[in-house]
This record gives C-alpha cells, structure tokens and sequence, in this order.
C-alpha cells in the first residue's frame, strides 16, 4: 500500500466563499493540527508507516473564494502540469457559479480531480445533482458543520485514490505499449517470413543461370493449363527451342562464354513472347520452352517466328558455325486436349517438329498440327512448315 511519497500528489484546492473556513482547512490540514500528530497517526493508521512515522509529505493547499476563481486555478495547475489531486468545494457561494456548476466547469479541465462538496443545506438531492454532473465516483459529500478528523481523512484518502488511479492508468498504458511493441515485431516477423517464403519458393522453381522459369515450375504450369484447356476446350501452345551448335559454342568460347551466351538468348525469348500470359522456362541445357495458354497453332507459329528471327538479328558472333552467328531451331504445335490425353503428348509433338527442324538445316521454325482436338497427329496429315527465318 506504501505510495513513494516524492511520486504523491497531495495538492488540495479549497473553493469556499467563507475565508475563514478556507482558514479552517488550512489548519485541519496542515501539520500538527491538534500539537500532538494525532491526525497524522491516524492516517498513518489508515495507509501504513515507516518507523511510526506518516509516510505521505503535507498537503499543499490553494484557496479560491468563487467557483470561478478556483476554476482558474484548476486551469493553471493542468497548464503548469502540476495537477490538484482534490477538492472541497461549497455548495452555496454567492454571487458566482454554486458548487454544482464549479464542479461542472472544474470536470471539463480536470475529469480526474476528487471533490468533496461541503454543505450544510440539502440545497441539491443526489439525484439532482447525479443529473447535473457525471458523479462517477469522484464525488462524496460533507456535510457541514465538518468533523476535523473526517476532512483530514477524505483528504488523505482522496489523494490517494487519485495516485492510484494515476499509477493504474500509467501501468495499463506501459502495458498496452507493451502489447502493440510486441505485436508490431510479430507482425514485421510474419511479412518478412512470407517475404523469405515467397523468395524461396520463387528460388526453388527459377533457373539460376537465366532467371527463368526452371523445368519444375514448367512441369506445375504445363499441367495447370493443360487441365485448364480440357475444362475450357482451348488450345494451349507450346513452343520448344534448342540452340544451334551449342557445344561448338562452348567449345570455343569457353563455358563461361556459354554461359553469356544462354542468358542473352533467354532474354531475347522474354522479349518475343506475350509477357505474363507466356511462360518462359529453361528447358534443360541450352534448351528452352514457351507454354502460350489459349493460342492456336498460328499464333504459336507466330510468336515462334518472331524469337526466332530476333535471336538470329542479335547477330551473336559464332565463329564455330557455318552461320558465323548463335542461332535457335524451334519445334511448335497447337492443342485443344481432350479430356483423357496426357499433356506429355504437347511436349513429344512439339519436340518431333523441333528435331525437323534440325534436320533440315537448324535456325527455323518448324511446327505440327495435331489432327483435331485431342488427337495425336497423324503422320501423313502432318502439316511441316519449312519457313526458316534466314
Ligand atoms: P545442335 O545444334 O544439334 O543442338 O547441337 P548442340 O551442340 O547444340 O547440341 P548438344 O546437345 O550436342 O550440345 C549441347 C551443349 O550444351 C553441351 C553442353 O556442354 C552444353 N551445355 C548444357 N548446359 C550448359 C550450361 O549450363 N552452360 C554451358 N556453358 N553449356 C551448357
Ligand atoms: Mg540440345
Ligand atoms: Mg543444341
């Protein structure tokens, strides 16, 4: 129950328009009221001591004769953040504000101030005046004439209270501060966790040489539009690439220079594609694949076209091929799945026309056209494009 006693508020604001009785409390309140402390040990009675003496420093009193004029004070101590912790205040004070108004105006500075009304006439009921004010329960009343003894302990008690509600306020403030400290660190944890996750999982289906998609994240989105396009019956085109005379690439520029090499032709893939509908992935080695959800079989050839021929205007020295510069051969098909064929049959058509291309002479686009939705194409209705870019 010990309050320090440099921490306690013990300012009390007497509003009577009697100065003697303003006088009065002065004494009651003041030290060694009766010449022998005998108020002062009943506080500490009341609210504990150290070696018999009072624990709580004297109270610093102001008087005021007017509401109005205790008004003021109210308002410098809140201005000078040296707050009264009570009040007594008269109920009758003419010609000014009556106690009921004083304390209406003192509230609206101050809610937290204790205040005792001090009467001797039942001028206002409890009723009356709960309806005027908010009591809560910051209000007592003394009736007068006042027992000595029992204003030295609303005193003492008030301005108590008024400390701890003060020291509860401040304890569930550094605990509310506390909690929302706490809850924002778990919270940038969680975002930086789900940042780290999202990079992880981002890393783990990216080709780190090229910055694409990886074989797996082809895999996963191959059969996510493949199983789409049985749904919706569109097509769904594929497109594979392989560059030209790769190993004499490396062979003579080194594997650091085939390094270069595939990360300059992946880019030029990113370029020539349809951005994020298309889906640009290293295949494996100096291979490559588009996956072109919804587009037919001549918009693939279309876009399959446009890489091929950009890869070839890079004009990427080659001093090992015929050509003298990095070309790509492409095999392209176009198919609406039925509900039973396996999206393997994309990937086997589509390399079947990049190996012709190969064979008739590499730096083309050669494509297959399945043989309506969902079958496999028939050899003889296979339609091989030959148009080669150079
Ligand atoms: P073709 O025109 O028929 O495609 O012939 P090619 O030489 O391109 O094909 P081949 O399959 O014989 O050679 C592919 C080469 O690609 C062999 C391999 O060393 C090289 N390669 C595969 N992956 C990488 C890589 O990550 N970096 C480098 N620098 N070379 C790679
Ligand atoms: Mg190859
Ligand atoms: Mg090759």
């Amino acid at each position: 129950m010990n309050l320090q006693a440099a921490t306690v508020n013990r300012r009390v604001l007497i509003i009577d328009d009697n100065e003697a009785i303003i006088e009065d409390f002065k004494k009651i309140l003041g030290a060694g009221l009766d010449g022998n402390g005998a108020l002062s040990r009943a506080e500490a009675a009341l609210f504990g001591d150290v070696d018999g003496r009072p624990v709580h420093p004297e109270f610093q009193i102001d008087g005021a004769c007017q509401g109005q004029e205790g008004f003021a004070l109210v308002e410098q101590a809140q201005r000078d953040n040296r707050p009264y912790a009570m009040a007594f205040i008269d109920m009758r004070m003419p010609p000014g504000w009556d106690g009921v108004e004083t304390i209406a105006h003192i509230w609206q500075k101050d809610p937290r101030l204790q205040v005792v009304v001090c009467t001797a006439y039942s001028d206002y009921s409890w009723e009356e005046m709960s309806e005027k004010l908010e009591l809560g329960d910051r209000l007592l009343i003394l009736k007068k004439p006042f027992d000595n003894v029992e204003a030295y302990q609303l005193a003492s008690a008030l301005t108590m209270k008024w400390e701890m509600t003060q020291q509860a306020e401040l304890k569930m403030s550094s605990l509310e501060e506390a909690v929302r400290v706490r809850t924002q660190a778990l919270q940038t944890e969680i975002a930086e966790r789900k940042l780290l996750e999202t990079r992880l999982e981002q890393l783990s289906v990216t080709d780190p040489l090229t910055g694409l998609a990886n074989r797996r994240r082809f895999a996963d989105t191959l059969n996510a539009e493949w199983t789409r396009a049985q749904r919706t019956q569109k097509p769904v085109g594929l497109v594979m690439i392989d560059i030209d005379h790769f190993k004499q690439y490396n062979d003579h520029y080194g594997h650091i220079g085939g390094d270069a090499c595939l990360r300059v032709v992946a880019s030029e893939l990113g370029r020539g594609t349809r951005g994020s509908m298309d889906l640009v992935a290293r295949y494996g080695g100096e291979e490559f694949a588009v996956i072109l959800p919804g587009a037919d079989y001549d918009t693939t050839h279309a876009i399959a076209q446009r890489v091929c021929a950009a890869v070839a205007a890079l004009n990427e020295p080659h001093a090992a091929a015929e050509r003298g510069f990095v070309t790509i051969s492409v095999g392209i098909t176009s198919i609406v799945p039925s509900a039973v064929a396996p999206a393997d049959q994309l990937v086997e058509i589509a390399d079947a026309a990049l190996y012709e291309a190969k064979r008739l002479g590499r730096n083309r686009v050669m494509g297959r056209r399945a043989n309506g939705p969902g079958a496999l194409p028939d050899q003889h209705e296979l339609q091989i494009e030959t148009a080669a870019s150079d």
